[in-house]
């Protein structure tokens, strides 16, 4: 079924450009509707009005309570459209939907109000500080803030950038990844059927390199806020040398540790949870647990669980919720992912199960399970963003921890064991920005969320994002 034209979303109505981009589903190949293919006059456009949406105030000078209103209303349409929105954002980018529901519109809607309550709460402070002055420290708005955010859970990555920053007063431009813009689109819409002034919140999408690359080095634009690729997050570090030296807050990629010590309270438990870790959404997580660290007398029992548990996996169209897992997000990531298979197969690592593509229309792709996986490897060190498990085997704590910390990412991790004092030694010593211990994922908006290592350094959710859409401004006033 085709799906009407998107465009530009900017000063609060639709906004064409002359070149397009044809959107292919990932659930059956086909192409199902087409968005704009910004280029750099395009992207002028969409920052001029958000810098006009700033200069006059029309959003951060009107009351606090007001704005919290708008927000949370804003937060309530995208509720009562979720049904509608998880479905065209499955049809974009093939996630799951009963993931979908919960993950996109759910999810997204939940940050909108927390952000919104966030409003008339935070604020400056008065410093004790000088004789005869008085020092007031306002937290401001940085100006234009442009969001860059990737193809997996869009709604849910582009709320955690875009409700902070307005909430905080900012004037936004996001920029969607080329294959997951749909439901950003219609977000901005929403919001602006909810009271939010137009030019505040606009779309722009297209290439990464054309539109994304023109946002990344506007001087026009106060900061970039990311989630996507190690490389492209190189790409806006330069291109914020190369322009006005803008901030740029990075949430990259991973390759994250699992790690089963052989006192895990339940083996049946830590199986289920691995699976879910690697395979839901086909791997495309950023917090995939995509190396399995275990102890090796219980390797062979682990092992057995998860493989019978991923090859029980349903996967077909994911707009079906009879399916476990959907579509691989695009061909070219099938393929990369096929490419990860063929060279793990010939550096001697052990294909336990899948490695192959699955049905004959769209991409999808069987779970992938390699044994005896050595830290030198190219599959241990690099992220697959595939439904692809790597297994390697430990004999000490020491070994398992220096195994986890054999990366140069550093994003999440899991822990399972009985011992109280291993599990806190664990987070105290693994480098991540998220350690779970005897479950793994299902953190939230109220949850600071980042990395360390190349996995990035910015803050995505809880108070701490409003740090990196503010600047303090201190006034002393004579006395
Ligand atoms: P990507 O880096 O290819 O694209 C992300 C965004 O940047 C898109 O909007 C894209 O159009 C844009 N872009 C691409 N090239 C650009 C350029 N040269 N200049 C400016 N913008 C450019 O990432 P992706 O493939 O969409 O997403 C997958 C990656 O995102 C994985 O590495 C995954 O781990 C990571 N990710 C991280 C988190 C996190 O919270 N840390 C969350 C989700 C995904």
């Amino acid at each position: 079924m085709q799906v009407n034209p998107a465009h530009n979303f900017v000063e609060g109505k639709q906004s064409p450009t002359k070149e397009r981009i044809n959107v292919v589903s990932p659930i059956d190949g086909q192409v199902f509707t087409e968005i704009s293919a910004s280029r750099a006059e395009d992207i002028d456009m969409a920052v001029a009005s958000a810098r006009q949406a700033f200069t006059d105030g029309r959003w951060r000078r009107m009351a606090p309570s007001k704005r919290r209103d708008v927000m949370n209303r804003w937060a309530q349409l995208i509720e009562a459209e979720a049904l509608p929105l998880a479905v065209l954002g499955v049809r974009d980018n093939g996630t799951e939907i009963g993931m979908a529901l919960k993950a996109e519109p759910g999810s997204a809607a939940q940050t909108i109000r927390y952000y919104a309550e966030a409003i008339d709460k935070v604020g400056g402070e008065v410093i004790p500080t000088t004789e005869d002055k008085l020092c007031l420290v306002h937290r401001e708005p940085l100006g234009v803030v442009a969001a860059l955010v990737p193809w997996n859970f869009p709604m849910m990555i582009g709320a955690w950038k875009i409700a902070p920053a307005i909430a905080m007063g900012n004037s936004v431009v996001l920029k969607p990844s080329e294959s997951a813009s749909l439901t950003l689109i219609r977000m901005a819409e929403l919001a602006v059927e909810a009271g939010l002034p137009p030019g505040v919140l606009n779309v722009v999408t297209g290439h990464g390199h054309e539109a994304g690359a023109a946002l990344a080095g506007h001087m026009d634009v106060d900061a970039l806020l990311f989630t996507g690729s190690g490389g492209t997050g190189r790409h806006l570090l330069t291109a914020s040398a190369a322009s006005n030296m803008k901030p740029v807050y990075l949430e990259l990629g991973g390759k994250s540790p699992n790690i089963v010590f052989a006192d895990t309270p339940d083996l049946d438990v830590a199986a289920k949870a691995a699976v879910g870790a690697i395979f839901r959404n086909s791997g495309q997580t950023c917090v995939a647990g995509a190396r399995l660290i275990v102890a090796s007398s219980i390797k062979d029992q682990l092992l057995e669980r998860i493989v019978s548990i991923a090859e029980a996996l349903k996967i077909g169209d994911p707009l079906d919720p009879a399916n476990d897992v959907g579509a691989v997000h695009s061909e070219a990531q099938l393929a990369l992912n096929l490419s990860h298979v063929e060279k793990a197969k010939s550096s001697g690592a052990t294909l336990v199960t899948g490695g192959h593509a699955l049905h004959a229309e769209g991409f999808y792709m069987a779970p992938t399970v390699f044994d005896t996986v050595a830290p030198t490897d190219a599959l241990f060190r690099e992220e697959v963003f595939g439904p692809v498990l790597t297994v390697t085997s430990f004999e000490t704590e020491e070994e398992a921890l220096a195994l986890a910390n054999a990366s140069d990412l550093g994003l999440a991790a899991g822990v399972w064991t009985s011992d109280l004092s291993r599990a806190h030694r664990m987070v105290r010593d693994i480098q991540a920005g998220v350690v779970h211990v005897n479950t793994y994922g299902g953190t939230d908006h109220t949850i600071p969320m980042g990395g360390v290592k190349q996995s990035g350094y910015g803050y995505d959710r809880s108070l701490r994002a409003v740090d990196q859409v503010t600047h303090m401004k201190s006034a002393l006033i004579a006395l």
